[in-house]
């Protein structure tokens, strides 16, 4: 999965929270499916223009925010109180500068607030009402919180409720837990650059903050070394550092991004029975795709220019 040094490079993840193949039906899994591919178009179109890697992965993440199948946005999974708290960030690869929203219960797309404060340059985290009055003083979209809600989030909260009534809430499927939905690009000039949206996991504690908007756990972008977004139980991503630390294997112990995301995903976190997944792309563009569920929501652009999108083992290839 190594690209030419010049070309660019885009993978996205829409989060290792699926269903078990047989839990959907085979139209589901082709509309999930193309909701991916259209999320890679949106992202591969701007590097295709000679456009930033920034600007490419804000893309393709705003596309899986609207849509459905993702916990992102549209969609997003609700907490113990039957709300959305949205957690959101990117990062320029280039310059270090990173914007990011947490516990935003407004912003209809919280990576486009997350991309307005990289662009202030002034606070990287809101939280709370003071993020989504932010987006609303930026112009952003703004809904009232059941514009996220979807029946299938309504379903897993349900489930969750009732797993955690029995005691069986370790035996939930990762599908009623969480997901995420996350970017990594390499543009033309060399720079890279990192994104990820989430709403946590369902029946999550109110007010409890995940990996996603947290600079070097969920979300991670540095010029030379790798971009990174992850999905999983983010507690583990935060008190790992798991980003940071993947750009820092590839960094300081010279590994490849496949190693380094390997080891993290496939080992240390597989060990400890956290399920999980990544997508990191390398200065050189190198893909890895990691995850040590049963499936992950996950697409990338091939070295040929096609691109492939998957959701359990088998991809699906198709021209962009
Ligand atoms: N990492 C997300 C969180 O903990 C959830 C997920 O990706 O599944 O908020």
């Amino acid at each position: 999965m190594t690209k030419d040094s010049s070309a660019p490079a885009l993978a996205i993840h829409g989060g290792c929270g699926v269903m078990a193949e047989h839990e959907m039906t085979e139209q589901e899994w082709d509309a999930a499916r193309d909701a991916l591919k259209q999320a890679l178009r949106a992202g591969a179109v701007v590097l295709q223009r000679a456009g930033s890697a920034l600007d490419a992965v804000q893309a393709a993440v705003l596309v899986m925010e609207d849509s459905p199948w993702f916990n992102a946005g549209f969609g997003a999974a609700l907490n113990a109180d039957a709300q959305h708290e949205l957690d959101a960030a990117i990062m320029c690869g280039r310059t270090l500068a990173a914007g990011a929203v947490c516990g935003a219960r407004q912003i209809r797309n919280p990576v486009l607030a997350a991309r307005s404060l990289l662009d202030a340059g002034e606070s990287v985290l809101l939280g709370g009402s003071g993020a989504d009055r932010y987006a609303l003083q930026q112009g952003l979209a703004c809904v009232d919180g059941d514009y996220f809600t979807t029946p299938r989030r309504v379903e897993a909260l349900e489930a969750m409720r009732r797993h955690q009534l029995a005691g069986t809430y370790k035996a939930a499927k990762e599908a009623e837990k969480h997901g995420t939905v996350g970017a990594v690009a390499l543009d033309q000039h060399g720079h890279l650059a990192a994104a990820t949206s989430t709403g946590g996991y369902t029946n999550k504690p109110v007010g409890r903050i995940g990996d996603s908007p947290l600079i070097g756990s969920g979300t991670y972008a540095r010029d030379g070394a790798c971009a990174v977004s992850g999905t999983g139980q983010g507690e583990y991503f935060i008190r790992h550092v798991l980003a940071h630390d993947i750009a820092s294997r590839v960094t300081y112990a010279g590994e490849s991004v496949q190693q380094a995301a390997a080891h993290k995903i496939m080992g240390v976190f597989k060990d400890l029975g956290v399920g999980a997944g990544v997508i990191a792309i390398s200065a050189d563009g190198e893909v890895a795709a990691p995850f040590n569920t049963i499936g992950m929501f996950r697409g990338w652009i091939l070295p040929d220019g096609r691109a492939c999108v998957g959701s359990h083992r088998d991809l699906y290839y198709f021209d962009l």
